[in-house]
């Protein structure tokens, strides 16, 4: 017997793409330390410079956050299990007293009636006690807004729409494309190059045109989120990035409405329901984002098409628990699901007193600019050891394409995984995984010009900031936008994934 120590999949990499560890300790601290004594490149996702515990990574002694660092001391005995749980950005007032809050105490005479048609269409409802026709009129009247029409959005909306709530908020720029549909169920191949908004209430009114579809061709910002949230009673974030998650979380407590989170990455999910006015919101578990960079997207680190199904028809069940009043909805408790392992596993929340958007005091009484905040407005970093170095030499494709007809003696490092170089791959690319390429440094000659490429350019980025740190002293070039601009620039025939 030993403490157990749970791996998230986006820190895997960093300790030999274990899910899960052992160690001998007393307290949490000691656990944390052999770690990464063990693997000393967990070391800085995990502490700052001065040793304390990253604010976007969380550590549990079974459910509970022992993140603040005076509780490293936390005792740990055989058997406890200890969870490192990072954040993950994929994927999208008073709240209307008619419908939410309380909503049983409401008056039920507000509620608008149901026609014979739909008494037919939610008979499986009504003839549950928790919902009956007053709970279906209830979600007649609710409104829920989701942000994003992608990965979560797909079977949140469809399964809103087939429960009868009454009105749909779709937010969504986007434009189908082929790689989403391995996931994005509300879309279909003949919608690739539709708008999603479209694509979507198509579908949604397909499903049931009972249903009142409302929709925004836009990106949600800090103009326009607190008037669009005003008008609906849930929100439902099913977005895929730092900014607007904490975008969605702030103007969800600043108009004291319900979030209705999840989050997804490769085989992991996260839910919740965020509801300052009655627990703890995404920044009492997440005061900070990652630094640009560090937590790869989907996009980047992929994700199983499954996963987002069951994930947004957790978000779903919650929304429409919150329109009902029923107890048990998921506040103040996070949901981990490990779709590879099939586990799911609970932590609690507890609201931060001293968190900046929902605490007592609060600093943050407006919308602020989330790009910034998330450092994607990057000025050349402070803390160099942090983000991707923006001070490397960068090529584009055409023009590496040109330099090898030239003749130039460069040479290809792809720091891709095995798995994606049988995808595709640049001609004559040397495949060294960006986690290995430290210890592989040895293979690519110093003395030869080195271009570096991954899919989309960020992995080779970090790629390129490591070697350097490493002592690395040849010439290193990044690939700017990696094997897919190559597939756009220069060859068509290389697979786009
Ligand atoms: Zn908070």
């Amino acid at each position: 017997m030993a403490v157990k120590i749970l791996i998230p999949t986006a820190l895997r990499q960093f300790a030999d793409g274990r899910a899960e560890l052992h160690a001998e300790a007393s307290t949490a601290g000691e656990v944390l330390e052999q770690l990464v004594g063990e693997y000393a490149e967990l070391r800085r996702h995990l502490y700052n410079e001065r040793g304390e515990l990253r604010n976007f990574v969380n550590v549990y002694v079974n459910d509970e956050d022992i993140r603040h660092a005076a509780r490293l001391a936390t005792p740990v005995k055989d058997g406890d299990t200890i969870s490192i749980v990072p954040a993950i950005a994929g994927g999208a007032g008073e709240a209307n007293e008619a419908v939410v809050a309380d909503g049983r105490t409401s008056a039920v005479g507000a509620l608008p009636g149901l026609t014979n048609e739909e008494i037919a269409r939610y008979s499986r409802h009504l003839i549950l006690p928790e919902v009956g026709v007053e709970g279906q009129r209830r979600l007649k009247a609710a409104r829920v807004l989701m942000i994003g029409t992608g990965g979560l959005g797909a079977p949140l909306g469809m399964y809103l729409a087939a429960a009868g709530v009454g009105t749909l908020g779709l937010v969504d720029f986007d434009v189908v494309d082929a790689s989403n549909l391995q996931r994005q169920i509300i879309h279909g191949t003949r919608d690739v190059g539709r708008p999603k908004i479209e694509s979507a209430r198509d579908r949604l009114s397909d499903i049931n045109p009972n249903v009142k579809i409302e929709t925004y061709e836009t990106r949600l910002t800090s103009e326009n989120a607190l008037e669009l949230f005003r008008d609906y009673d849930v929100i439902a974030d099913g977005t895929d990035n730092f900014p607007t998650r904490y975008l969605v979380n702030d103007a969800c407590v600043l108009a004291g409405k319900p979030n209705v989170y999840g989050s997804i990455f490769r085989f992991e999910g996260q839910a919740s329901v965020f509801w300052g006015a009655r627990g703890a919101c995404y920044r009492c578990l997440y005061p900070e984002p990652p630094p640009p960079g560090l937590v790869p997207s989907c996009a980047e680190g992929g994700v199983l098409g499954v996963l987002p199904g069951i994930v947004g028809a957790i978000q779903a069940n919650e929304a429409i628990k919150i329109i009902l009043g029923a107890d048990g909805v998921l506040l103040n408790r996070l949901l981990l699901f490990d779709a590879w392992g099939m586990r799911f596993r609970e932590l609690r929340l507890r609201k931060d007193p001293a968190c900046p958007v929902c605490g007592e005091n609060p600093t943050v009484r407006e919308l602020i600019d989330y790009e910034e905040f998330c450092g994607l407005r990057a000025q050349p970093s402070q803390d160099a050891g942090e983000s991707p170095a923006t001070d490397f030499e960068e090529i584009t494709a055409a023009r590496l394409e040109r330099r090898i007809e030239a003749g130039d003696a460069l040479q290809i490092i792809d720091v891709r995984e095995p798995h994606e170089y049988e995808i595709a791959r640049i001609p004559g690319a040397h495949l060294i995984p960006l986690a290995q390429v430290v210890e592989r440094a040895g293979e690519i000659d110093e003395d030869r010009e080195t271009v570096v490429h991954c899919k989309g350019g960020v992995r080779s980025a970090r790629a390129i900031e490591a070697l350097r740190r490493a002592g690395f002293r040849g010439r290193l070039i990044n690939l700017r936008g990696g094997i897919t601009a190559w597939s756009d620039e220069v060859d068509p025939s290389v697979p786009k994934y």
